[in-house]
């Protein structure tokens, strides 16, 4: 993959919800669909979200009326998370996401993700931060090993340099000739 230019990369959190886990074929063609929007995959597990860290993550929903569904989805099965980055990482996968109520995706956006692959308003398919600031909070939640800022010291430079390359085996994305010096 060559070069990226001038433009910072920036970080977005996004998760492939149970429902997308759950089908082989909406997982795969969701994380194509990553691979396709130029996006690289910076971190990336396969997790499960236990009740009460499903309930942290969308404390700023209790006491809506879907809260407790979606935070018992959420913890129903296993996810997939991912940290993003691309110059436009926010407002690009939000719109690759489409709108949040299914109903309106499959009218409005079809070829979004949740026009395409959601089931209900709750069952979405996935998720995406809101702002650069969600985006921190929410990459420390599920990746506190991950620290933002070394990463824009040593990691972002180079791969916006590059060359870079995609490993599909630990389905994240390295710069070539990185594979001997292991970063901390
Ligand atoms: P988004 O995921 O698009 O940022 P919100 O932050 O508003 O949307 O909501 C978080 C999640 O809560 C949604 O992705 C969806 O899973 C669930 N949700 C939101 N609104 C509803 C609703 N009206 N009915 C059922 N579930 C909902
Ligand atoms: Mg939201």
């Amino acid at each position: 993959m060559a070069a990226r230019g001038s433009r910072p990369l920036a970080l977005t959190l996004a998760l492939l919800k149970p429902d997308a886990v759950a089908h082989p074929l909406v997982l795969e063609a969701v994380h194509q669909i990553i691979l396709n929007n130029r996006f690289l995959i910076v971190r990336a597990k396969q997790m499960r979200c236990e009740p009460g860290q499903s309930r942290r993550f969308y404390r700023e929903h209790a006491g809506r009326f879907f809260y407790q569904r979606l935070v018992e989805f959420m913890a129903s099965g296993p996810m997939w998370a991912y940290i993003l980055a691309h110059e436009d990482a926010v407002p690009l996968w939000r719109s690759l996401m489409g709108p949040t109520k299914v109903f309106r995706a499959r009218n409005n956006v079809p070829d979004s993700i949740r026009g395409a692959y959601g089931l209900t308003d709750t069952r979405n398919t996935t998720h995406g931060s809101d702002s650069p600031a969600s985006a921190s909070r929410e990459i420390a939640f599920f990746f506190p090993e991950f620290s933002e800022q070394l990463w824009y010291q040593r990691e972002e430079p180079r791969l916006r340099r590059g060359p870079v390359y995609y490993d599909a085996e630990q389905r994240v994305h390295c710069v070539l000739g990185d594979e001997e010096t292991e970063l901390p």
